[in-house]
């Protein structure tokens, strides 16, 4: 799965969410997640987005920000 990490605070960019083929963004108040049991690796989003937010879930050190999109995926809003 691909993982959306802090550069997307308060980022008003949605290039991501235009490409993704399965709609699996999710919306919060400050930034947006990937619902990492959705996403099908596909890595379209990850050089769409301006902040480079975007990260595989294979980087290293990415543990805290999986847990999150996973966690806020489940009460955000799809969009
Ligand atoms: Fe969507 Fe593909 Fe990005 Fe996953 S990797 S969030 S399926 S665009």
């Amino acid at each position: 799965t691909y993982v959306v990490t802090e550069n997307c605070i308060k980022c008003k960019y949605m290039d991501c969410v235009e490409v993704c083929p399965v709609d699996c963004f999710y919306e919060g108040e400050n930034m947006l997640v990937i619902h990492p049991d959705e996403c099908i690796d596909c890595g379209v989003c990850e050089p769409e987005c301006p902040a480079e937010a975007i990260k595989p879930d294979a980087e290293p050190g990415l543990e805290q920000w999986l847990k999150l999109n996973a966690d806020m995926a489940k009460s955000w809003p799809n969009i």
